[in-house]
């Protein structure tokens, strides 16, 4: 499509609360569809609640979208032509915008009350009509206006929705109408002159030009709404199309119920402290209502750019498994290149998170055990328990771990481990290490894995870990016969 518009696409958060997942994939398939069909993609702070938006979560949303590797090409930090991009330095337009539609007849000054509002709703709905705003200050005249203001009510701006259906085509969904009786007119501007987000977040859209707006199906009630909305902006020349709207699938939780923003699943801090990799995390955020293709379920971002398309997005909800979140992540981390792995691990080898004296830490030591340890993690939180039993002068002492392993005969098993370990060479690798463990088990009636056991509680502290005869290895002989015989002197105790 050599002469299609080119593609101008959004990411448009309120900043509330913390990064959650939903939004981080609403922001992934912008920004992958902005990057695939070669468009622009315009970040906007909507920050126009003063009472819920705070200056910590817009840092936070801009520290997440660096670490996740996103870019855009328009917005905070790279500045563009519809700058300012945060929609509270924007309200002298909206209240522009507001006076227009008004002036126009798209808009007129409600004098309802709450009270009186939720009085009529209920009776509506009592009687079984629908039960949005029945338009009672739409038709004022300018004595009834003028009396409700000497009786010192206050107004609010409503929206006047056209009285007939609205029709649009989701790019996601397909065909979808809306009747009048279920898209009633709505308020644009709230009593002490806030224009709410039903007015700002279309009047943007229009202003920057935005051609697509692909966000989460929460929102799909706003868009009939916005399309009238729309329609009164182009003819007041505001705006000069109506965008394409495609509506991502809910993403739901535990108990098949829709995962919400307040769910500690949804927080994407906790994947980022648990150590997810940015590049696992969007590989299985993009799975959620997208599909790479039928037999690949890993891929990088490039792929994902070089093939996402919104008409293969599946409108049914997305279901969110932890468990596969993390097998995707530690395929990626299997996949870095160790350099990049030993980097990467960096933040969890040092406090808080090192239960050893950082002095100990022991770099050599680290770095060969390093490959050993990527291809078992899956996240990089992991590694400290992992690698632990290095750089501390003794192992952790782990009840559970102890009591598990020293079962039987350990005093036995660990004598002639130690013996057979003292014999063995420790200058060609694993092999003789695990020889010397094998031939102990043989000779008290034990298997591979009930022999080493007691050994790996009693070097590592811990049942499970890294292949533990690398592990010893890395360990070396002195270090390795001397915890055995801590362990002795334990079992003796
Ligand atoms: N600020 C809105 C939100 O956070 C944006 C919704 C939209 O994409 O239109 O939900
Ligand atoms: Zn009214």
């Amino acid at each position: 499509m050599a002469n299609a518009t080119p593609v101008r696409v959004r990411f448009c958060p309120s900043p509330t609360g913390n990064p959650h997942v939903g939004l981080i994939r609403t922001a992934l398939f912008n920004w992958a569809y902005a990057r695939h069909h070669k468009g622009t993609l315009v970040f906007r702070i909507e920050d126009t609640d003063a009472a819920r938006d705070s200056e910590e979560s817009y840092n936070q949303l801009l520290d997440s979208f660096h670490w996740l590797g996103f870019d855009w090409d328009e917005g905070p930090e790279v500045g563009g032509p519809h700058a300012p991009y945060r929609q509270s330095q924007r309200m002298d337009l909206y209240k522009d915008i507001a006076e227009k539609l008004l002036a126009a007849g798209h808009a007129y000054p409600c004098y309802c009350t709450t009270e009186e509002l939720d009085e009529r709703r209920e009776a509506a709905r009592k009687a079984g009509r629908p039960s949005g705003y029945d338009g009672t200050c739409r038709e004022l005249t300018a004595e009834q206006k003028s009396a409700y203001e000497a009786e010192g009510r206050s107004s609010i701006v409503r929206f006047r929705m056209p009285d007939e259906p609205i029709t649009f085509t989701d790019l996601v969904r397909g065909e979808l109408t809306f009747t009048p009786d279920n898209v009633p007119d709505y308020g644009i501007v709230r009593a002490n002159g806030a224009p709410l987000y039903t007015l700002v977040n279309p009047v943007d859209d229009a202003l920057m030009g935005i051609t697509h707006v692909l966000r989460g199906e929460d929102l799909l009630s706003s868009t009939p709404r916005q399309i009238a909305l729309y329609k009164a902006l182009i003819e007041l020349g505001v705006a000069s199309s109506i965008p394409a709207f495609g509506h991502l699938p809910y993403v739901m939780g535990e108990g098949n119920k829709k995962l919400s923003k307040r769910d500690p699943q949804a927080s994407l801090n906790l994947y980022r402290e648990r150590g997810f990799l940015p590049e696992g995390l969007l590989n299985y955020l993009a799975l959620l209502g997208w599909s790479f293709s039928a037999d690949q379920d890993i891929f990088s971002v490039s792929e994902l750019i070089e093939k996402f398309e919104i008409e293969d997005v599946n409108a049914n909800p997305a279901r969110f498994d932890l468990k596969k979140a993390e097998a995707i992540n530690a395929d990626h981390i299997r996949q870095l290149d160790v350099e990049d792995f030993i980097k990467r691990c960096e933040p969890w080898l040092k406090a808080p998170f090192a239960n050893w004296e950082p002095a100990d830490f022991d770099e050599a030591a680290w770095r060969a055990i390093a490959p050993h340890a990527q291809t078992r993690l899956t996240v990089l939180s992991d590694i400290t328990a992992n690698v632990d039993f290095l750089f501390r002068k003794e192992p952790v002492e782990d009840e559970a771990s102890w009591t598990k392993a020293m079962k039987g005969d350990p005093v036995a098993l660990l004598t002639t481990a130690r013996a057979k370990l003292a014999a063995a060479d420790w200058n060609a690798g694993p092999e003789p290490l695990k020889e010397a463990v094998l031939a102990a088990g043989e000779e008290h009636g034990l298997k591979l894995g009930k022999a080493q056991a007691p050994v790996r509680v009693a070097v590592t502290g811990r049942t499970v870990g890294l292949p533990l005869f690398e592990s010893l290895e890395v360990l070396g002989k002195e270090r390795t016969i001397a915890r055995i015989d801590a362990a002795l002197a334990k079992l003796a105790g």
